[in-house]
């Protein structure tokens, strides 16, 4: 029996897909549905399997996400996977308190999505929308969720708790969550193959850089602290996200600067990051060549980048006591050369010795070790979220096969 599973990523305006052999762990389809509810929502895709040529198809105007799975569901028949699939796995982005790890969807599931809905109001809703759109075109299969927020789930107080008065924690739920959590955990996990040890053993701290950056730090396999916060602005300064400012701002904003809170969201969430400072370009490669040919706003903008993921890296020596390895992920870890050494560079009380062969060779898509000192060694690894969300639906399908003496 094939272990092929659909697996269902739901955005605010976009859904993408892939079917992912778990067993094998290749990708079978994959696909992208965006620009939902616009004039003009189109989805591409692909059969790995086949010719390697991307299809593409225009929705009709203000399609939304039922109508992304109904297609969905038209390219998965037409390339015969139907009969294949055994199980549906959904990336929801909070879990809230509810979950620490994936579960698979019933209706009090659902009703937590939606209670956390408040929470992440851009992504929760629309992850809803997914499943209930999954469940209607797929009613015999089952759906499993997938949280960001499940792995950081292990956090101590002293690190998810805010110093704010402890009723907002209680009442509200206004606490440090963290999120990009499946990556973390793939990323650790495959550290752990890497150094031949037990996950039990070591201490990692992952750094994600991508549009979106957080970083982890991970004692003996469970997240003890991460960057990002109770929402995912917070932490170091990513593409278009300010990362972390002082409180204080908000108030000087409002009161001396007369912005409301819409132009707050918009100024720290769209236009601040690297695109802020650099004035420029929110895109690492662009900044990158704009460093390079004298643009000094752009080198600024990757130095401060850098100086805060360096300063939060050495800061988890305290919840880590020890480390065995810094892992690299993300569109901009898994490929830049630059700003690995640049970070690595600043480390300096870690004594660690970069091979520039070897973070030249590893990019683009090859993993391993690019530092030849004894102790710490600095990873590179490229993130799967969708091999982790297909692998953890199989497991709860098994799971409930065994449980129900199914074969
Ligand atoms: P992600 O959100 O994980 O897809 O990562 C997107 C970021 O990765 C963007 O800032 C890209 O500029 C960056 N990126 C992708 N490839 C490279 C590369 N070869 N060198 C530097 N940055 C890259």
């Amino acid at each position: 029996m094939s272990d092929f599973v659909l697996v269902v990523n739901s955005g605010s305006s976009s859904v993408k897909f892939a079917v992912i052999d778990a067993h094998s762990s290749s990708e079978i389809l994959t696909g992208l549905a965006e620009c939902l509810g616009s004039d003009e929502p189109r989805m591409v895709w692909q059969h790995n399997d086949a010719d390697d040529q991307e299809s593409e198809q225009v929705l009709a105007a203000g399609s939304q996400h039922k109508v992304a799975i109904e297609q969905i569901v038209k390219i998965i028949n037409e390339n015969n996977l139907t009969s294949d699939l055994r199980v549906i796995g959904h990336r929801v982005v909070h879990g809230g308190e509810h979950f620490t790890s994936s579960v698979v969807i019933n209706d009090e599931v659902k009703q937590a999505i939606k209670f956390n809905n408040k929470l992440a109001p851009l992504h929760n809703p629309a992850n809803l929308e997914g499943i209930e759109a999954a469940q209607h075109y797929f009613p015999n299969l089952m759906q499993v969720a997938v949280f960001d927020t499940a792995f950081h789930q292990t956090l101590p107080e002293t690190s998810y708790l805010y110093a704010l008065p402890y009723s907002l924690y209680e009442l509200e739920g206004i606490r440090r969550y963290g999120f990009h959590g499946t990556s973390h955990r793939y990323v650790s996990e495959q550290a752990a193959v890497f150094l031949e040890k037990p996950q039990s053993e070591i201490n990692i701290i992952t750094a994600h850089l991508g549009n979106g950056c957080s970083i982890c730090a991970i004692k003996q396999g469970e997240s003890v602290d991460t960057s990002m916060g109770f929402t995912p602005l917070a932490g170091i300064c990513m593409g278009t996200r300010s990362g972390d400012v002082d409180p204080g701002l908000f108030s000087f904003l409002i009161k001396e600067l007369a912005y409301d809170v819409d132009e707050i969201d918009m100024l720290l969430n769209k236009k601040s990051g690297l695109l802020g400072i650099s004035q420029f370009s929110n895109d690492c490669r662009a900044l990158e060549k704009a460093k390079q040919a004298g643009n000094i706003k752009a080198a600024l903008a990757l130095d401060i980048f850098c100086y805060q993921i360096a300063k939060t890296i050495a800061s988890y020596t305290v919840p880590l006591g020890t480390i065995d390895a810094i892992v690299f992920t993300g569109g901009i870890g898994e490929n830049s050369a630059f700003i690995r050494a640049h970070i690595i560079d600043q480390l300096k009380f870690f004594s660690l010795e970069l091979s520039e062969q070897e973070n030249m060779n590893k990019r683009f898509g090859t993993s391993g070790c690019i530092t030849t000192n004894k102790g710490i060694k600095v990873l590179v690894i490229p993130t799967n979220e969708e091999l982790v969300i297909a692998k953890d639906a199989l497991v709860l399908l098994n799971q409930y096969s065994s449980e129900q003496g199914v074969s």
